[in-house]
């Protein structure tokens, strides 16, 4: 389904355009000139039979042969698809001037047909515009005028001698009378002409803004991502949206003009229940929450069901605009849950940090006890199990007091070549402490550069990452770690490089959440407080393979260029 589907969308076929009675005024005027030649054969006949003063037998069936060619020419013409503009000129040009000569051959001043000259400055009018209905009405004075002139000065030849018997008052009279007619006429008929146009210009206009709004209403519904469904009050839908078909998984086909009853009697019943009051009258419903089954799932939908009325307020119909709640429901239960272990690990955060005293109380016991009493074999083994575990116990705690009461970043500005130093003694004092041997490098890129980060959170994530790195490489091998502007010059990067065996596959996945950890002694939670600090800046961490062995660790956060100008601490000492 492509779009808005309506039950009363019949497509309007246009009209053929083609043939005699169309909509092609050129065809019409065809018709017209038909009737137009028979009325003026009959006449002729008349006029041939009563006819008195002037009358040309010859020349009237001349002008009437003349008459027709022009009808059979044109109709010919329009059939190969003439210009219709010319051709229209054309056939109201050659009509003006048959009847011209019919009246010249009728009788001139004394003949009936003068009238005749109406019919092409009323299509004139009607057909082109006002300026062709005055020419023609022009036209037709002058050929009346000057043929009644050209009779009287015997210029013209009708087979009556040149009389100047023309020229006396009463033809005058009839001839200027007829002049005058056609020229009013000409002017009426321009001016209803004008009217017209001005009208038609108007509809169209209306017609325009009408499909407009039309077209628009309907993109949006089709756009919106709400459902909608109208009814009438016989239950009927008359109207569905693409949403609606998608959310309620039918065939719009299976919906449109359909009983609202039959096609959601399946796991839509309470759809039905809520819809079908509404159309019949009942109170409206705002915000509704109600629940259909489709494909064996149960879907939560919110729903608003208003009266359809008709512009006089008389309710017709319902319409309904749902929406699918899932993913709103899964979030706030998303939250709910978050809000839960929340709660749980501020608890247990606050057991750790009251297990961490007795604790240091134990230790610092089992430590007295183990200077006073002289214990060997396997006394001694115990008690050094004890401590050992009990050192264990404490980093646990650190660990997780650290990750679950991270305060948020402090950021002030400070100097990188002393931060450097000072985490690059931190990190060989630590690989002493282990016996190890590993080399480690130490940058800062530009050299000059003034670090804005929580410089204690700084210090925590760079150990953090560094002695991962140093246990990843059993303590032997190339540890490098850099401190870099990026981006050009918009972000800071700390990029922590080892040539250990890489990460494990099996941990990937889940690197930065708490306690997944493959060491033995591992509490899962360093990278997870790397990322806290990292987001606690604004930024992100990723892990990569280092492209020849080994793990790369990158954190990037984002300069804080008013502090940087701001804020020049000393570095705290760490
Ligand atoms: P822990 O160090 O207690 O295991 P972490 O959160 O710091 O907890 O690390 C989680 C896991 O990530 C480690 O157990 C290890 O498998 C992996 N890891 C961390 N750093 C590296 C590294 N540099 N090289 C390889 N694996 C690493």
């Amino acid at each position: 389904m492509t779009g808005l589907s309506e039950s009363n969308s019949g497509s309007r076929v246009p009209k053929n355009t083609s043939g005699p009675g169309s909509r092609d005024p050129n065809a019409r005027l065809l018709i017209w000139r038909l009737f137009l030649a028979a009325f003026l054969t009959i006449s002729s006949l008349f006029v041939h039979y009563f006819g008195s003063q002037g009358v040309s037998t010859p020349g009237l069936l001349g002008s009437l042969g003349l008459l027709y060619t022009t009808i059979t020419v044109c109709w010919a013409a329009y059939l190969a698809g003439a210009p219709r503009h010319l051709l229209l000129s054309i056939q109201l040009g050659s009509d003006t001037l048959c009847i011209g000569l019919l009246v010249h051959f009728s009788g001139g001043p004394f003949s009936a047909f003068p009238l005749m000259f109406m019919v092409p400055i009323m299509l004139g009018a009607y057909y082109r515009d006002a300026r062709w209905s005055m020419a023609i009405a022009g036209t037709s004075a002058i050929l009346v005028g000057g043929g009644h002139f050209g009779l009287a000065i015997g210029w013209l030849l009708t087979g009556q001698a040149a009389s100047l018997d023309y020229l006396q008052g009463w033809p005058v009279f009839v001839t200027a009378l007829h002049m005058a007619v056609f020229l009013v006429t000409g002017m009426i008929s321009g001016g209803l002409a004008r009217r017209l146009a001005e009208r038609r210009q108007e509809q169209t206009h209306s017609h325009f803004l009408a499909q407009k709004a039309r077209w628009e209403v309907r993109n949006i519904l089709d756009n919106i991502q709400s459902g909608l469904i109208t009814v009438n009050r016989k239950g009927v839908i008359t109207r569905v949206n693409p949403s609606a078909c998608r959310i309620l998984q039918l065939d719009p086909a299976k919906l449109l003009k359909q009983d609202i009853r039959g096609v959601m009697a399946e796991g839509m019943q309470e759809l039905t229940d809520i819809i079908l009051p509404v159309a019949s009258g009942a109170e409206v419903v705002s915000r509704g929450e109600i629940h259909i089954h489709r494909g064996g799932v149960r879907m939560p939908l919110g729903l608003n069901v208003n009266h359809v009325t008709t512009p006089g307020g008389r309710i017709i119909g319902a319409i309904t605009i749902f929406t699918d709640l899932t993913r709103e429901k899964e979030m706030s239960a998303r939250i709910r849950e978050s809000d839960r272990l929340a709660a749980i690990g501020e608890l247990a955060a606050g057991i750790a940090h009251e297990i961490r005293n007795p604790l240091a109380s134990i230790r610092g016991s089992v430590e007295i006890l183990a200077g006073e009493l002289e214990l060997e074999g396997y006394q001694n083994q115990l008690l050094g199990l004890v401590l050992k575990e009990s050192a264990r116990v404490n980093t646990i705690i650190n660990d997780f007091l650290a990750y679950s009461r991270m305060p948020a970043a402090t950021k002030s500005s400070f100097n990188g070549q002393e931060f450097r130093d000072q985490i690059s003694l931190q990190i060989r004092q630590h690989v002493a402490a282990k016996d190890g041997r590993v080399r480690v490098v130490c940058e800062v890129e530009p050299p000059d550069m003034m670090i804005v980060a929580d410089p204690g959170q700084l210090t925590q994530m760079t150990l953090n990452l560094a002695i991962n790195a140093c246990q990843a490489m059993a303590y032997e091998g190339d540890l490098r770690i850099g401190l870099n502007l990026v981006g050009g010059g918009e972000n800071f990067e700390l990029v922590v490089t080892d040539n250990g065996p890489g990460i494990d596959p099996d941990i990937r996945e889940h690197l930065f959440s708490p306690f997944k950890t493959t060491k033995d002694e591992g509490t899962g939670l360093g990278l997870s407080i790397v990322a806290r600090i990292a987001s606690a800046h604004g930024g992100n961490v990723r892990a990569e393979d280092n492209p020849g062995q080994g793990a790369i660790f990158r954190v990037r956060w984002p300069l804080d260029r008013q502090l940087l100008e701001t804020v020049n601490d000393p570095l705290p000492v760490g």
